[in-house]
C-alpha cells in the first residue's frame, strides 16, 4: 500500500473520531489510522460529553454509556452523593467509535503512525506500521494528531504537577452500577463498579521524583496505599483482582504546538486534563469539534492561516485553564493533609486566578476576535465579558456587535437604545427574548 488521502487522521479515540466526521462532512477523502488501547479501561463520563458525542454524530458511541448511576464521593472528612455519572467501557466505546466513523463513509487503516515528514512544498508523508503486519507510506495534505497521551513532540507550554493513576481491574458479583471517589494521604481513588460486577479501581498520586516502587513490588504497594481509607476497604472487600496493577499518566500537560505546518494535535494530543476533571473526553471532543473548520480554513483560505490558528489555540488553551482552576478549587478543599506532597503540589497550580464559577457576569466591551462561522474561521467583532473572555459573536443568530457598538452612556438612554436596535433588527420574536435575556444577563438591559 503506497497512496494519498486528503486528510489523515491518527488515533481513533473520541477526539479522531470525531475529527474525521466533521472533515469528510465537510468533503474531504479522510483515512483514520486505528490502534486500539492495549489496556482496559472504565471512564466516568458527564451528560455533556455525551452530548458532544451526540453533536459530532456517533450514535453507537453514545449508546455504549450506561444510564447515571450514582457517584459518591467523601472529600475532606465530608460525603456527598449528589452526583452521578455514566459509565463506560472504553474497549466497546472505542469499537463503538469507529463502527460510527465507518457507517459515514471514513476508510479505516488498522496500523500505528510512525515517523512523519513534512516535505516543503506542504502536506506530509508518514510512515506506518500495519497491524497485519508490515509497513507502509502514507501521504495526505493534512495530518490530525489524535494519539492522545501518546502523542510525541509538540513541546509543553503548561504542564502540572507529575501524577501517574495506578489501576487494578476486580471481579466482584453483578449489581447495579456505581462510583466512588475518595481522597486519601497520597492523592485520590475513583472506584468503578459496572453492571456486570467488574471494578475498576484507579489511584492518582504523585510522579514527582520516582514515587513508584519497582514492578514487582507494585501490587502490594498499592494495596498499602489503599490502607487508609476503610470506607474503600468495605467497597473492594470480597472481590478480587483480575490482573496486575498497571500503570497511566495522568499529568495535567497543554501542549505548545498545537499547529505547525499542516499537522493539527487534536483531544488529549493538544491537551490533556487532570482525570480529576471526569471531563477528559468532554475536553478532547471540544477541540475535535473545532478542528474541522480550522483545518478547511488553512487549506481553502490560507491567507486566514493566522486567524485559524490563534482561534484554535485560544480555545484549547482557555479551556484547559478554566479545568485547571476548577480542578485547583477541589484540591484546595482537602485540607486535612497540608503537608503532604501530593496536595502541597496541587493547591496553587496552574496559578491563583479566580476559576470560571467564581466570576460575577458583566459586560467589558466590544474587541476584535476570531469566531467560527460554518465551515470557516474568520475574524470578527466580539462582545467580552468577564464570564466568556475570548468573546460571544452572536446570541440565536443575532449577531452582538452592531446591537452594543456606540451606545448613550446613560442608562436609561442606553436601556431605550437596545430595545430601539432589537426591534428594528430581529423580527423573530423568540429570537429577540433570548438576545434581551443575555442583555439582562450581562447588565445592559
Ligand atoms: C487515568 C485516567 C482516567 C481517566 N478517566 C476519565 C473519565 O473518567 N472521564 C473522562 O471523560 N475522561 C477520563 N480520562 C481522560 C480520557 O481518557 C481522555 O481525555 C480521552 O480519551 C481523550 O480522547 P482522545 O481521542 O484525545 O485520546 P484517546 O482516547 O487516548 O485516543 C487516542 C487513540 O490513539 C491511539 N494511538 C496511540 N498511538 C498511536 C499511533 N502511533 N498511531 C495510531 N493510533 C495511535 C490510541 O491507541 C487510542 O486509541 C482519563 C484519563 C486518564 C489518564
Amino acid at each position: 500500500m503506497n497512496r494519498s488521502s486528503d486528510i489523515v487522521v491518527a488515533g481513533g479515540g473520541p477526539a479522531g473520531c470525531c475529527a474525521a466526521l466533521g472533515l469528510q462532512q465537510l468533503g474531504y477523502r479522510v483515512l483514520l489510522l486505528a490502534t486500539p488501547r492495549p489496556w482496559p479501561s472504565c471512564e466516568g463520563f458527564s451528560a455533556r460529553a455525551l452530548q458532544g458525542l451526540r453533536q459530532a454524530g456517533l450514535p453507537s458511541a453514545v449508546a455504549c454509556a450506561s444510564a447515571a448511576s450514582p457517584r459518591c464521593a467523601t472529600w475532606n472528612g465530608t460525603s456527598n452523593d449528589a452526583n452521578s455519572e455514566h459509565l463506560v467501557l472504553r474497549e466497546a466505546l472505542d469499537q463503538a467509535l469507529l463502527s460510527d466513523v465507518s457507517s459515514a463513509g471514513v476508510e479505516i487503516v488498522a496500523g500505528q503512525l510512525g515517523s512523519i515528514h513534512a516535505p516543503e512544498g506542504g502536506g506530509c508523508e508518514l510512515r506506518v506500521r500495519l497491524a497485519r503486519g508490515g509497513n507502509t507510506a502514507l501521504a495526505c495534505k493534512f495530518l490530525i494528531d489524535a494519539r492522545g497521551r501518546a502523542a510525541t513532540g509538540g513541546g509543553n507550554r503548561l504542564r502540572g504537577p507529575e501524577s501517574v493513576s495506578l489501576v487494578q481491574v476486580r471481579q466482584g458479583r453483578p449489581g447495579a452500577g456505581s462510583s466512588y471517589l475518595c481522597s486519601l494521604p497520597s492523592g485520590w481513588a475513583w472506584l468503578a463498579r459496572t453492571d456486570g460486577g467488574r471494578l475498576f479501581l484507579q489511584l492518582t498520586i504523585s510522579a514527582e521524583d520516582g514515587a513508584l516502587p519497582p514492578r514487582k513490588d507494585l501490587d502490594s504497594w498499592f494495596n498499602d496505599l489503599l490502607q487508609p481509607n476503610q470506607d474503600l476497604l468495605d467497597r473492594i472487600a470480597g472481590t478480587s483482582p483480575t490482573g496486575p496493577v498497571f500503570a497511566r499518566g495522568s499529568t495535567s500537560i497543554l501542549r505548545d504546538e498545537l499547529v505547525t505546518g499542516a499537522v493539527l494535535r487534536v483531544g488529549d494530543a493538544a491537551m490533556a486534563v487532570d482525570p480529576l476533571s471526569g471531563n477528559g473526553v468532554f475536553q478532547a471532543l471540544s477541540s475535535a469539534l473545532a478542528a474541522p473548520a480550522v483545518v478547511n480554513t488553512l487549506l481553502q483560505y490560507p491567507d486566514d492561516r493566522p486567524v485559524a490558528e490563534a482561534f484554535y489555540r485560544q480555545r484549547v488553551e482557555h479551556l484547559f485553564l478554566r479545568f485547571a482552576r476548577t480542578g485547583r478549587d477541589f484540591y484546595r478543599l482537602e485540607q486535612r493533609w497540608p503537608q503532604e506532597p501530593f496536595w502541597r503540589q496541587r493547591r496553587d497550580w496552574p496559578d491563583d486566578e479566580p476559576s470560571h464559577s467564581d466570576i460575577p457576569p458583566r459586560f467589558l466591551g466590544l474587541q476584535a476576535g476570531t469566531v467560527l462561522d460554518g465551515d470557516r474561521i474568520r475574524a470578527a467583532a466580539v462582545a467580552v465579558t468577564s464570564d466568556q473572555p475570548l468573546g460571544v459573536w452572536h446570541v440565536a443568530g443575532i449577531r452582538l456587535a452592531p446591537l452594543l457598538e456606540n451606545l448613550p452612556d446613560t442608562t436609561e438612554a442606553r436601556r431605550q437604545a437596545l430595545l430601539d436596535r432589537i426591534k428594528q433588527t430581529v423580527s423573530e420574536p423568540q429570537k429577540a427574548q433570548l438576545v434581551r435575556a443575555w442583555l439582562q444577563r450581562y447588565g445592559l438591559l
